[in-house]
């Protein structure tokens, strides 16, 4: 039986991650389960779980669960106490949007965890030093992320010893394209909120549902995918899959090109993510190929969608631009979701920030304090 510990509970990650452990009661047990304000449904996961220790991240909403709740688990305020929680668990799911999640990451890896990671913007921002705690303290991270999953399975499949780097030509990252693929570029300033938020493919929440549409999403999944299987920038390409059926492909040295492919539910790789190494019969839907529709490729439109090349460019200058890139982008789509910017200044912003704050850091070794400050700077 694992303990898992779960962050950002109430989400679209965090409830699937739910409904995995709810399937599979012989296998995984939920010990601890945060969000930041979501009380009502927080109280009922606990009520339903009874985990140990549950808690909000937000200040005003903490004070108040601790009004209401009447239930069995204990509370406990989650910043500053991330290790108290994580000490009884055998798999810490992150799955906080945003870097807000560095604190839980790094504290896990602290204690020799293993990590199964949703949070893509904690490895964009300070992936480097992620890795470093896992050398250092010999915890695991485990990818939630589908295209990433998919890599790692591949990758798995080419050597099982992690040692595949001689192997590999490049990783293949696919992406759906968003809502606005087939939109004319000059459409693009008209793009509303409730546009941007309705994603083709996947049910997913607002901040990476904006991130789709910007086709940031996928720029960020390249920095992350660099940091996770270190093969470098060069060696990382998108393909536009608008099906969402292959979530990723390593192509070998010698041609050969292995894929992964299941239906574009978070679900596959949640469990995967949790029950590895092993592998657990499905109770929940698998992909029926006859039923499929036809798969088709493209390469992505770097001229209408300037975030993929921005995140690019940010990987390459290294230091703290992964950084600084991923904090104008949260405070971008915020804006943007708050109706305060039009969709095409998102990427604009991101560019400013990036050639703002970026130009002297090139390549530069970054510590943790030099993120924070280039993560705070970036967002003012
Ligand atoms: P949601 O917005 O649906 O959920 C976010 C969760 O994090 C909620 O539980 C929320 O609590 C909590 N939260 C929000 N802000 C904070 C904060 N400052 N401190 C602590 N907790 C916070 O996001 P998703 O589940 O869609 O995404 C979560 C992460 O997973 C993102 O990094 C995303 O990029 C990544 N991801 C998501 C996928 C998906 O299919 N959804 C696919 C691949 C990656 P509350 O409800 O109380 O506000």
């Amino acid at each position: 039986m694992k303990k898992i510990a779960l962050f950002g509970s109430t989400g679209s990650i965090g409830t699937q991650t739910v409904d995995i452990i709810e399937k599979y009661p012989d296998k995984f047990r939920l010990v601890s389960c945060f969000a930041n304000k979501n009380i009502d449904l927080l109280s009922a996961q606990a009520e339903k779980h009874e985990p140990e220790f549950i808690g909000l991240y937000d200040e005003a909403s903490y004070k108040k669960l601790c009004g209401k709740y009447k239930g069995k688990s204990e509370l406990i305020f989650p910043k500053g106490n991330e290790r108290t929680i994580v000490e009884n668990c055998d798999t810490v799911v992150v799955a906080i949007s945003g870097f807000a999640g560095i604190d839980i990451t790094l504290s896990a890896l602290q204690c020799g965890k293993c990590v199964a990671i949703a949070t893509k913007e904690v490895l964009v921002a300070a992936g480097e030093i992620v890795n470093d705690y896992v050398k250092k303290y010999g915890g695991r991270i485990i990818p939630i992320d589908s295209e990433h999953s998919a890599l790692w399975q591949c990758l798995e499949g080419i050597n099982k010893n992690g040692d595949y780097k001689e192997h590999v030509e490049r990783l293949i990252l696919t992406a759906s394209g968003g809502p606005f693929r087939t939109m004319d570029k000059k459409e693009f300033k008209n793009i509303t909120v409730e546009q941007a938020l309705k994603h083709p493919n996947w049910s997913m929440g607002a901040k990476i549902t904006v991130d789709s549409a910007t086709m940031m999403n996928k720029g960020l999944e390249v920095i992350e995918a660099e940091r996770l299987y270190g093969v470098g920038a060069d060696k990382i390409d998108i393909l536009v899959h608008p099906q969402s059926i292959v979530h990723s492909m390593v192509e070998c040295i010698d041609g050969n090109i292995m894929a992964q492919l299941g239906n574009a539910d978070m679900r596959h790789p949640i469990l995967y993510a949790l029950s590895y190494p092993e592998r657990l019969p499905t109770r929940f839907g698998r992909l029926d190929l006859t039923k499929a529709a036809a798969l088709t490729f493209e390469k992505p439109d770097m001229e209408k969608f300037p975030s993929i090349q921005l995140a690019y460019d940010a990987l390459r200058m290294g230091g703290t631009a992964p950084a600084v890139l991923n904090a104008a982008n949260e405070k971008a789509v915020e804006l943007f979701l708050n109706r305060k910017i039009s969709f095409i200044e998102i990427s604009q912003f991101v560019q400013y920030k990036l050639m703002k704050l970026c130009n002297n850091n090139m390549g530069e070794a970054c510590t943790l304090e030099d993120i924070v400050t280039a993560d705070r700077l970036a967002r003012e």
